[in-house]
């Protein structure tokens, strides 16, 4: 799917002139693709009608020429597709019960090896409980995803009663603060598995079930899903093998049609597969579009002209937070290469000697880091105190050394940005302050 959007995005990219005649081949590609990629034909349809539609009738924004502006269009409407928002996993109570459900092969354990590292990266402490009694070694393959991360995992393989296990896992497993119940998905006959799926979320009353659906089926994702949904209340799902599956995208579609939130994508076999899922990102990507990102962004330039000016008062009235730091991060990392950016800023001799040295790895994970903290940290860095750093550490998948640094780069900028005026502010940095 992503190679033939991508191709017909570039054919757009490369024509002079968009009159309807180029709208309408436009569609017909796109239509090409989505049929391909096993789309159902009503929902291609009523995208092909809502793009052609809007490319035709609506007037591109000021500053944004036809062509562009179909482009995004054409954006605007696939992320529609797939649900617009992303999703996040809330752990929200402890311990937190979760209950994957899934047929035999979808990526239930591979995805909960995945789901576990996850977790822990964000400090949380995680207990696996193998209920699946039907796959031999189930418990080894358990073992082996998750080697090494500091998860605990509960089954035995002499016990054939999936309920009694999933029961003695569930008090084992008290103190954790998540716990994930790995299930089979294989019975002789599809009513005992989703009979045994009913009565084991009567044990666990888990807090989530997350159905794992592979990705490869198509549009048949959709009759799978609303078969598990009979059966219990699916919290929301999981679509695995996106990563060179012609089928992702009419799997993605159909699931996203069912109303439940898909929050994570399963992108390989590795234990770092695992995306959040970002309809947005995902689109992006889809189309095979980098430039796509600075179109929209081009779009939405107005906002953030207003949010670097608000960020730049705070500098000149001496009140420069965290989050004042972390606009200009996320500019900055738009902006290429930090060094440039640096050397052409005026005071730039009174800025941390390691400025210069900052890497753009080191900018995303203090843009990481940033992501863990609350409002009133961001707000008021000062509160930030051993307590929060290691908390926030923990949150991030850092080190407190990390979250450390990070606060000392903050002072040392906020005394620096002190001295700076606005008038002196030359160079690109300026400009984008300006
Ligand atoms: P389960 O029966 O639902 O527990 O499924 P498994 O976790 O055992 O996975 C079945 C197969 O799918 C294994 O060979 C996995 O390596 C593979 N698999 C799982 N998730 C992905 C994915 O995102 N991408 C790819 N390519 N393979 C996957
Ligand atoms: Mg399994």
């Amino acid at each position: 799917l992503g190679r033939s959007l991508s191709k017909t995005m570039k054919k757009l990219a490369g024509m002079t002139i968009v009159d309807e005649e180029v709208v309408r081949e436009v569609i017909k590609d796109i239509q090409r693709a989505l049929i391909q990629s096993d789309v159902n034909i009503k929902l291609v349809f009523n995208l092909s009608k809502s793009i052609e539609e809007r490319a035709l009738n609506e007037e591109p924004p000021k500053g944004i020429t036809p062509k562009e502006h179909i482009i995004s269009i054409v954006y605007d409407e696939m992320v529609k597709l797939l649900g617009e928002k992303s999703h996040e996993l809330v752990i929200d109570d402890k311990p937190y019960r979760i209950l994957f459900l899934g047929l035999q092969g979808s990526g239930k354990t591979t995805t909960i090896g995945k789901l576990a590292r996850y977790l822990r990266k964000k400090g949380f402490t995680v207990g696996v409980v193998c209920t699946d009694t039907w796959r031999p070694a189930a418990l080894e393959q358990l073992k082996q995803y998750t080697e090494g991360q500091d998860v605990s995992i509960y089954g035995d393989p002499q016990n054939r009663d999936a309920l009694d296990l999933a029961e003695k896992g569930l008090a084992r497993f008290q103190k954790k603060d998540v716990i994930i119940f790995d299930t089979a998905g294989r019975h002789k006959e599809e009513k005992d598995l989703l009979r045994e799926m009913e009565e084991l979320s009567a044990i666990v009353e888990p807090h989530e079930a997350i159905l794992v659906i592979d990705g490869t089926i198509g549009q048949q994702a959709r009759e799978q899903a609303l078969a598990f949904r009979k059966a219990t209340d699916i919290g929301s799902i999981i679509v695995t093998k996106l990563d060179g599956s012609a089928k992702g995208g009419g799997a993605l579609s159909a699931v996203a049609e069912i109303g439940a939130p898909i929050k994570f994508i399963g992108t390989g076999e590795r234990i770092d597969d695992l995306e959040v899922f970002d309809p947005e990102r995902f689109i992006s990507r889809l189309l095979g579009m980098g430039d796509l990102r600075s179109l929209l962004e081009k779009v939405e330039e107005v906002s953030e002209e207003e949010i670097a000016e608000e960020s730049l008062d705070a500098i000149l009235s001496g009140k420069f937070t965290l989050r004042d730091m972390r606009v200009q991060f996320e500019m900055m990392g738009k902006m290429g290469p930090l060094q440039q950016v640096m050397s052409m800023l005026p005071g730039a001799g009174k800025l941390p000697k390691d400025a210069s040295k900052m890497t753009e790895e080191t900018i995303r994970k203090y843009l990481i880091i940033m992501d863990s903290m609350t409002e009133e940290e961001l707000e008021k860095p000062d509160i930030i105190k051993h307590s929060r750093i290691r908390r926030i550490a923990r949150g991030s998948g850092t080190r407190n050394e990390d979250v450390k640094e990070l606060l000392k780069y903050y002072r040392v900028t906020k005394k620096a940005m002190k001295g700076l005026g606005r008038r002196k502010m030359g160079g690109p940095m300026g400009q984008l302050m300006r």
